[in-house]
């Protein structure tokens, strides 16, 4: 069924897109960076946290109320 592959690619183009930032010719991630690693060390959206793979440190994302 390439109806659904399409939608399926575009679905998955929009979930990357949502971790960089597009200016111009550059591109900027959105993820924090790591506070034990530093700088160069990004941390994964893992939806209520993020998660360095490196150190394995956790940061909880401020909820809004
Ligand atoms: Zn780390």
């Amino acid at each position: 069924m390439p109806k659904r592959e399409k939608k399926k690619k575009e679905k998955e183009l929009a979930r990357v897109s949502r971790y960089y930032i597009i200016k111009g010719d550059k591109i900027e991630r959105r993820l924090p960076v790591c506070d034990r690693c530093g700088p160069g060390y990004f941390m994964a959206d893992h939806g209520d946290r993020y998660a360095c793979g490196h150190c394995g440190f956790t940061r909880y994302k401020r909820r809004k109320h």
